[in-house]
């Protein structure tokens, strides 16, 4: 009877004979470990940290703290309140035996859902999860944890150099960005592979790759033109008017600038005799005019989303071309905003992704396609891309991230935790990249 089940047991996971003894410990670790996992997202989902509520954040970092103390690591909290009026980020470090992989852990926080949003708690449906950031991304929070604990348990973090930065301002980064990110930069120039525990990206129900995000950069352009009757409009002293001004540009954006990977948006046009806009980021304002006079300013904002900064800066300055061939009687100029870097897939990070390939299969998991860049939107890993090669997406598997009614996949915790132990315990033993 035992020998029969043995048996079974062995024909119905094959692959399963690839994991060494420590991994199939880590396994086994993560299996027994689901109900607490469960328990740590509720707990960091009801904690409410939407990014400008500082204390709410804080509160986050010391129950990731408390995490993350007792596996070993060294953790530090930095405070940014009063250089870029966001609360700070968390550091930790684990130092291993020098040997192998340096491994940098990324993620964060904070969440879109401010205290004054209705969608604050976490209700549970089966292994539905529903919750301001279950997705994006306290479920990474946990995964990263889960992941963490098997490899204390398996003896593997022992070696393991490992250093994670959560940002508490991912979604509305603090200014300067250069200083908002001086400590993410700092670890991406210290480490050999990054992994950020954003939501994994499915396609048809499968589990997918990606190791690219496009870039986000915002622009604002302001149209001037001569305010007189509407008579005179396209005649010789008055010209065309500030509006036609702004229509020409932004409608040879939609006709000339097209490609692949890119794309641009117009998001906010105002335009008249009188225009105000009403926030610094040009997101509001107001306007006034009437048919019978010729406008004399107009304002447009909008974005570019592009898949490598070189990409980004080559749109900025056919932008700014077509910006400057002014009609007749106007002027025109165009400022640009980065908001977010654009990581562009890479030979090294397409290595990376080969490794957890091998980790699935060893794992009994399928192999997973490398998603299409245009589907990842813009994120913290950017940062390291630089100088390091990264997984994007090694959290949860979650949808409808940013509106209320976020949810969540709890059965791709421990799938997603076996993957990243297997990749950090195996890259711990892998000689360095540089
Ligand atoms: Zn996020």
């Amino acid at each position: 009877m035992k020998r029969a089940l043995l048996l079974l047991v062995a024909l119905s996971s094959p692959a399963f004979a690839a994991l060494t003894a420590p991994e199939a410990k880590m396994v086994a670790t993560i299996d027994a470990e689901r109900d607490r996992d469960f328990t740590l997202l509720r707990k960091l989902v009801d904690q409410n940290s939407g990014t400008r509520n500082l204390a709410g954040v804080r509160a986050v970092a010391d129950m990731m703290k408390a995490e993350l103390e007792p596996l070993g690591f060294t953790v530090r909290w930095v405070d940014m309140e009063a250089k870029t009026q966001r609360a700070g980020h968390l550091l930790a470090e684990h130092k291993g035996d020098g040997k192998g992989r340096h491994i940098l852990l990324i993620g964060h926080m904070d969440t879109v859902f401010e205290k004054d949003s209705p969608f604050q708690k976490l209700v549970r449906r089966g292994d539905t999860v529903e919750g301001p950031g279950v997705d994006d991304m306290k479920g990474g929070l946990v995964v990263m944890v889960a992941a963490l604990r098997a490899m204390k348990q398996a003896g593997t973090l022992e070696y393991a150099d490992i250093r994670i930065v959560l940002s508490g301002d991912e979604e509305s980064a603090g200014t300067p960005v250069d200083l908002a990110r001086a400590d993410m930069v700092e670890a991406g120039k210290w480490a050999d592979a990054a992994m950020e525990y954003e939501s994994l990206a499915t396609e048809d129900g499968k589990d997918v790759g990606s190791i690219s995000r496009r870039g986000s950069i915002s622009w604002v352009v302001t149209a001037t033109g001569r305010t007189a009757h509407s008579a005179g409009v396209f005649g010789e002293g008055v010209g065309f008017g500030a509006n036609y001004e702004l229509a020409r540009i932004v409608d040879t954006f939609r006709r000339e600038l097209r490609e692949p990977n890119l794309t641009y948006n117009i998001g906010l046009m105002l335009g008249g005799v009188e225009v105000a806009p009403t926030t610094a980021e040009v997101i509001a304002g107001t306007a006034s005019g009437k048919p019978n006079i010729v406008a004399a300013k107009a304002i447009a904002t909008g974005d570019i989303r592009a898949l490598s900064n070189e990409q980004a800066r080559r749109i900025e300055e056919e932008m700014r071309a077509i910006v400057g061939k002014n009609l007749p009687g106007t002027k025109a100029e165009i400022t640009f905003r980065e908001s977010y870097p654009a990581m562009a897939p890479t030979e090294g990070s397409r290595a990376l992704l080969k490794d957890l390939n091998a980790a699935n299969a060893d794992l009994g998991l399928p192999a997973m396609a490398e998603l299409d860049p245009m589907k990842r939107g813009a994120g913290d890993i950017a940062f390291v891309a630089p100088y390091v090669s990264g997984l994007v997406g090694t959290g949860i598997v979650g949808a409808g991230a940013h509106a209320a009614g976020e949810t969540a996949d709890l059965s791709s915790i421990p799938r997603q935790a076996k993957r990243s132990a297997l990749l950090m315990s195996r890259w711990s033993r892998m000689s360095r990249s540089k």
